[in-house]
């Protein structure tokens, strides 16, 4: 059984912060920052790849709301949104949800690093575009 639609269907306890009819939103367990929520359709979907367009749209929505809400509420100076495609980008729960990610200045809660060796960019343009 999927851990998030257990806790959406209230068999698991988390802090809820927002609840509508089609979407949820808790704090995460495990926060990378001070405010770190998820949000969540009800309906079990996979991750952003495999979402009809009204669902996304409805998460979408509250993520937004959430997040400038969040913002305001913790004093954050940015924030990350981001959601995990697939095991090897990271993703540990196969539910698709949004990580509203609070960040402080100075603070290392997520960084990118880029390749050492930068790829042939034309080639990569001409694979994507075609
Ligand atoms: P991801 O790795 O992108 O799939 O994110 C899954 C997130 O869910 C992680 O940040 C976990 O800390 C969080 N998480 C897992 N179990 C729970 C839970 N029971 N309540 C709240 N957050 C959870
Ligand atoms: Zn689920």
């Amino acid at each position: 059984m999927c851990i998030f639609c257990s806790i959406i269907n209230h068999e698991i306890p988390s802090r809820v912060i927002y609840e509508d009819e089609n979407v949820l939103s808790i704090l995460d367990i495990n926060p990378l920052s001070k405010g770190h929520t998820l949000v969540m359709p009800k309906k079990h979907v996979t991750d952003i790849l495999d979402t009809d367009q009204e669902t996304l749209d409805q998460v979408m929505h509250v993520t937004q709301k959430l997040a400038v809400e969040i913002m305001k509420k913790t004093n954050a100076d940015g924030c990350n949104i981001v959601s995990n495609c697939k095991e090897a980008a990271g993703q540990s729960v196969d539910h698709l949800h949004f990580h509203i990610i609070p960040r402080y200045t100075g603070d290392t809660a997520i960084s990118f690093h880029p390749l050492t060796e930068t790829p042939d960019l034309e080639e990569i343009e001409k694979l994507l575009k075609d």
